[in-house]
């Protein structure tokens, strides 16, 4: 081996090792991302808040946990003094809404789309700071100049989802109906309505306007991956559809479904066949 090919191969292994040390990713590690003028998006542990800093307080979505919302005030701490005004649930799932007793001190509102009620007045761990302000059709909490729009639209991942949006910033909090590029195991969808969740994000694309995207769990989304999911829904809609119509079982479609075109989704492999048991029921059910 000459030592021009011995230094090509060290800097190649070299390049290597910095590269998968890079990409080495803590997911308990906090992280306050600007994304827009005054508009963070906060990730840890897999979950992602919207965080709006306003010169009269703070709005954030979704505690998701004591330890990440004591970890989320304290990044806001170092951003501002102001405290958080407005707490904004999602949706009721405990993953997403525990977590927010830490804001009661600071005189916070709590606000969620009035179905959220039943689930969060009978968490049996008490960590819900219980909604004092819900909603039915459309609500806009405003703070310091800043407006976000909440908007029900029916079913989707449980029956009191608040889309979340920020008309004049064109930014889009979608928890749950969306995650970019992602097929959830089958646990996780058991409160999925599909054809709702397809309606969803069809009404969303078309009603909304949105450059920005924050999805409840994964660190990148844009416009375009919620376009990739509106085109998988409709693909395992069109899939399903066409085979319960030719008579066949669920269980002989969870095994001759295949949607190529979405193979290099994460959990793909795994888990098309419970998407694909979870739309067949959501269509013969209606959720
Ligand atoms: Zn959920």
């Amino acid at each position: 081996m000459s030592i021009i090919s011995k230094l090509t191969t060290l800097t190649l292994t070299l390049g290597m090792v910095a590269g998968a040390s890079a990409a080495v990713f803590d997911p308990s590690k906090p992280v306050l991302k600007e994304l827009k003028d005054g508009i963070y998006q906060y990730s840890q542990f897999f979950y992602n808040s919207l965080v709006v800093i306003t010169d009269e307080g703070v709005i954030v979505t979704d505690p998701s946990g004591d330890v990440r919302s004591a970890q989320m005030m304290k990044e806001i701490s170092k951003v501002t003094d102001k405290p958080v005004k407005k707490v904004i649930y999602s949706h009721d799932h405990f993953d997403h809404s525990r977590g927010g007793k830490i804001f009661i001190e600071q005189g916070a509102e709590f606000i969620a789309q009035e179905n959220c009620t039943d689930l969060l007045s009978r968490d049996l761990e008490d960590k819900v700071a219980y909604p004092t302000t819900t909603y039915k059709d459309q609500m806009t909490v405003s703070l310091g100049g800043k407006a976000v729009d909440l908007h029900y639209y029916g079913k989707n991942d449980g029956n009191c989802m608040s889309i979340v949006h920020m008309p004049e910033d064109k930014v889009l909090v979608a928890v749950d109906w969306h995650l970019p590029q992602y097929l959830v195991s089958g646990g996780r969808l058991i409160d999925q309505d599909y054809v709702a969740t397809l309606n969803t994000i069809k009404r969303v694309r078309k009603e909304l306007e949105f450059d920005t995207i924050i999805n409840g769990h994964t660190p990148v989304d844009s416009p375009e991956l919620l376009k990739e999911s509106e085109e998988f829904a409709q693909a395992l809609f069109d899939a399903v559809w066409k085979g319960l119509q030719e008579g066949k079982s669920v269980d002989e479609l969870k095994e001759s479904i295949k949607l190529p075109k979405f193979s290099h989704w994460k959990g793909y492999e795994e888990y098309l066949p419970a998407h694909v048991e979870r739309m067949a029921y959501s269509i013969w059910h209606g959720n």
